[in-house]
């Protein structure tokens, strides 16, 4: 049997890290077993869901590196739902109800305020059926077996249908809740394991019983602990950081993808280049129970470190046309984010202007710039270049050093300037320090 997952957004919204971690481990689990990964939009709500969330979730996965085998939408399959809800219906597995609101709500509030569980009560066969009011429907729970299933994340898993109240699957006005179309399609697309969030338990536990009742085995389940915020919480700034806000930022996809694919795991988050370690690593009973904590810094952190081990190659297409591969390699040790590599063109093509150098540090500009004018480029100039000014000038260390960096460079920190000055023009160093 292929290992198929599936990633089941609904397109209401942008996807934030909470949905982009379940997408990854989806997508991981699939590669990690030469499966196949599919994305399955969730759009029944016909009303709240939109098209540019639709293109938002599929760019968004590509930003990420997270192909997909394939991809299908459940508002295309309407006809499909209706089938199998007939059968369900002819097998007495769904029934109509005809409660409103306020009635459950009402009466819930009994259950409760007599210390019972607040469990919807199934009316008796027979019972008097409202005339002219359309019903919503139930799935009947199969009150006499236990609902049990071994999850990857959380382990043995054990529920009392009893407890439980028969799920409401379709609105009277015929439209879809979650819950049946999910199963429909999970039978359908032959998916093998289904990994979400915990809050999805629940649900688990009541499809359980929608996939026997539809003839089929269920999936295997994991269940992943939610992700919260550096408070502990599940925060709004959470819930809303998108991928936009992360790109402008300058996080580039595979720290996000590094950083999410350990996060609340016991493996260590490693920064990694590529996402291959990572599949290759997924093992859900390393998942951990409790809330896997996100933290901005940590990512910002996590770039940074990825971003001075990224392969030319990987980053070519978004560097501007000043920085070539041996440019690359000098500057990365230094960048913070990827886009700060335009800041170094015109230390190594110009134009560029030297500060004003401080009065003490004229005597070393001035036999750096003697001394350069000598030098052979193609050797090894910033080495031959201390050299010459400490034997003219007796300066060294710092002294000798920040100086020439400053006026070749602008700045007081960068990438070793034995592997940066090469790549600056001779005639352009010599006229950097003779600018006094
Ligand atoms: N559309 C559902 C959600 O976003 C999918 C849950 C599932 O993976 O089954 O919660």
């Amino acid at each position: 049997m292929t290992v198929t997952t599936r990633f089941a957004p609904s397109p209401t919204g942008n996807l934030h890290v909470g949905n982009v971690r379940t997408a990854l481990h989806n997508w991981m689990w699939a590669r990690r077993h030469g499966g196949r990964f599919l994305l399955r939009i969730d759009d029944t709500d016909l009303e709240r869901s939109k098209e540019e969330y639709v293109e938002g979730i599929r760019a968004d996965l590509a930003w990420l590196g997270l192909d997909i085998d394939g991809e299908e939408r459940q508002s295309a399959r309407f006809d499909l739902y209706e089938a199998e809800f007939q059968k369900l219906k002819a097998a007495g597995r769904v029934y109509a109800c005809y409660e409103t609101p306020d009635e459950l709500d009402i009466r819930r509030k009994v259950l409760l305020s007599r210390g019972l569980p607040p469990v919807y009560e199934r009316k008796p066969d027979g019972a008097p059926v409202p005339e002219g009011v359309a019903p919503h429907w139930r799935f009947r729970l199969d009150h006499d077996a236990a609902i049990e299933w071994t999850d990857l994340v959380r382990g043995p898993q054990h529920f009392e249908p009893k407890t439980m109240s028969d799920p409401v699957v379709r609105r009277a006005d015929g439209s879809w809740l979650y819950l049946l179309p999910s199963v429909i399609d999970d039978i359908a697309m032959g998916i093998t394991h289904v990994v979400r969030g915990e809050d999805h338990v629940s649900n688990t536990a009541a499809q359980i019983q929608m996939f026997e009742a539809l003839g089929a085995a269920p999936p295997a389940f994991a269940h992943e602990a939610l992700l919260v915020g550096t408070e502990g919480k599940l925060s709004k700034r959470l819930g809303s950081l998108g991928m936009d806000n992360l790109r402008e930022q300058g996080i580039e996809p595979i720290a996000l993808v590094a950083l999410l694919a350990r996060l609340g795991t016991s493996d260590p988050v490693e920064p990694v280049t590529h996402a291959a370690p990572l599949v290759e690593s997924i093992d859900f009973a390393r998942f951990g129970r409790a809330p896997a904590r996100f933290n901005e810094a940590e990512l910002a952190l996590l770039n940074q470190k990825i971003l001075h081990h990224l392969d030319y190659e990987t980053v070519a297409n978004r560097l501007p046309a000043g920085i070539d591969a041996v440019r690359w390699h000098a500057i990365r040790p230094n960048l913070m984010t990827l886009a700060e590599a335009a800041e170094w063109v015109p230390v190594f093509d110009g134009p560029f202007t030297p500060p004003v150098p401080d009065a003490g540090d004229r005597p070393v500009l001035a036999a750096a710039a003697a001394a350069a004018t000598e030098l052979d480029w193609s050797a090894d100039p910033w080495h031959a270049l201390g050299a010459a000014v400490k034997e003219a000038t007796g300066a060294k260390g710092r002294a000798l050093f920040l100086p020439l960096r400053r006026a070749l460079t602008g700045r007081d920190h960068g990438p070793d300037m034995a592997e940066l000055l090469p790549l600056i023009a001779k005639d352009a160093a010599v006229a950097r320090l003779s600018a006094q």
